[in-house]
């Protein structure tokens, strides 16, 4: 069991209640790291402490590769010249060679503890990394999965370990393509070897083991359905269509679209999160609306790789939920994901407000599609995850409360808990300087290249 601490109470000056309602002078019970009471309008008690700002539930990332971070800032022009997403997969892939299981847990760790600053209090980790280099298992063939665990813990926040099915070097118009050497650190060979390699990952406090597949570019309809199969009563996560080439592709080869294809294998339900629902015909909307999945959007990867906007206001309105992610983590700020939600739809519509400040609450803080249903709302019986957001900074100050998503950054984020642990306090994490920790990780997976 998670160390929890002894009954607390907190009194929030304003804290973002239900449906996202801002209510003043809020006190919250914590006891055994859950919500047991919340008052509102009373003073504050003596021995309450005091939150600063506005409390809203801690955010979910729901899409993050930790090892993207270490890109940040490396790959654009002039150095990296034009490029596109193809040119960027390639520096990418350059850093995941290099990568160990002990130099990932330091890197991972500190892109944890700068995503606990941004208020992030659930990660949702895509892991395809999985093996040494050449595809041969580590003695412990989860030693990748098992740092992740560990960088989490240490950097305070849960983990939902979206342990991925990587098979297939690609598609075209010709089938699937073998995997290349790189490629290799990603296969367990088999949907089979795969299940079972997931089904010997350790439980952790802090963690739910959740599944994946990467895309239909790395796993083929059979597979699918066998991956699908083998992860029932998970959360599933997969990439859906982020690139108007693997649309093609999947096009050529088996005549239908990605969503079509996930549909057939049995991949879309209320469990499943597809990832860069970008590229969406009006048949691939009514497909994943109907599924009720979850449509995970990372508009600032989208926009970073020119991926395209998708539509996210209409896959919303046909009856898919949403979520945001960081993805690449050239950026983590999961409330600069909301705001960019709501700009790409005015970009690509010419309309403003196409969400209300508590839908896109609702998309930061989607802890349910990570496998964490009691966590995402301040109320009673909920996890203890309280973020508080100043008021008072140069961003936010003036500002209507309510409207706080539009305003803030993840740099107004004063304070963290985590199941009423506290993980950031007047913006410092528990491990120090997480700048330093980022910098000396970085730094060293460069180096010895
Ligand atoms: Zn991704």
């Amino acid at each position: 069991m998670r160390p929890y601490p002894a009954r607390q109470t907190f009194h929030c000056d304003l804290a973002v209640l239900p449906s996202g309602r801002v209510a003043g002078g809020v006190t919250v019970e914590v006891d055994g790291g859950s919500i047991i009471g919340i008052t509102e309008g009373a003073p504050a008690r003596s021995h309450a402490q005091r939150l600063p700002g506005l409390v809203v539930p801690g955010l979910a990332n729901a899409h993050s590769h930790a090892f993207h971070r270490a890109l940040r800032g490396r790959t654009q022009a002039p150095t990296g010249g034009r490029g596109s997403f193809w040119t960027w997969r390639e520096l990418m892939y350059s850093v995941a060679e290099r990568l160990t299981p002990d130099s990932y847990l330091t890197l991972a760790r500190a892109v944890y503890a700068e995503m606990a600053l941004a208020g992030i209090t659930t990660v949702g980790e895509f892991h395809y990394l999985h093996h040494a280099p050449g595809g041969q298992p580590y003695s412990d063939p989860n030693a990748m999965g098992h740092a992740l665990q560990r960088a989490a813990a240490d950097a305070g926040i849960r983990l939902t370990l979206l342990d991925t099915c990587y098979l297939e070097g690609g598609l075209d118009a010709s089938g699937h393509l073998p995997l290349d050497e790189l490629q290799l650190r990603f296969s367990d060979k088999t949907a089979e070897a795969w299940a079972s390699r997931v089904a010997a990952i350790d439980a952790r406090p802090g963690t739910v083991t959740g599944a994946a597949v990467h895309s239909v570019r790395a796993v083929a309809p059979g597979d699918l359905t066998r991956a699908v199969a083998a992860s029932t009563g998970r959360p599933l996560h997969v990439h859906l269509s982020e690139q108007p080439a693997e649309n093609r592709a999947a096009q050529a080869y088996y005549g239908r679209t990605p969503t079509a294809l996930l549909g057939e294998s049995g991949a879309l339900t209320p469990r499943t999160t597809v990832v860069h629902a970008t590229h969406l015909s009006d048949g691939d909307i009514r497909i994943l609306g109907d599924a009720k999945v979850t449509a995970c959007f990372c508009p600032t990867t989208e926009q970073d790789l020119a991926d395209g906007i998708g539509p996210a206001r209409a896959l919303a309105d046909a009856g898919a939920r949403l979520s945001l992610g960081s993805d690449q983590n050239a950026v983590v700020d999961l409330i600069g994901e909301a705001r960019a939600l709501e700009s790409g739809e005015r970009l690509a519509s010419l309309r403003r407000g196409r969400f209300r400040p508590d839908e896109l609450l609702a998309a930061a803080t989607a802890h349910n599609s990570l496998g964490w249903p009691d966590a995402g709302v301040i109320a009673p019986g909920m996890r203890a995850d309280l973020v508080c957001v100043r008021t008072d900074t140069v961003r936010t100050a003036g500002a209507d409360p309510a409207q706080i998503l539009l305003a803030a950054t993840a740099a107004d984020i004063d304070s963290v808990w985590v199941d009423g642990t506290p993980v950031v306090s007047a913006g410092d994490h528990r491990l120090g300087d997480v700048a330093r920790l980022l910098a000396d990780a970085i730094d060293d997976l460069w180096e010895d290249s």
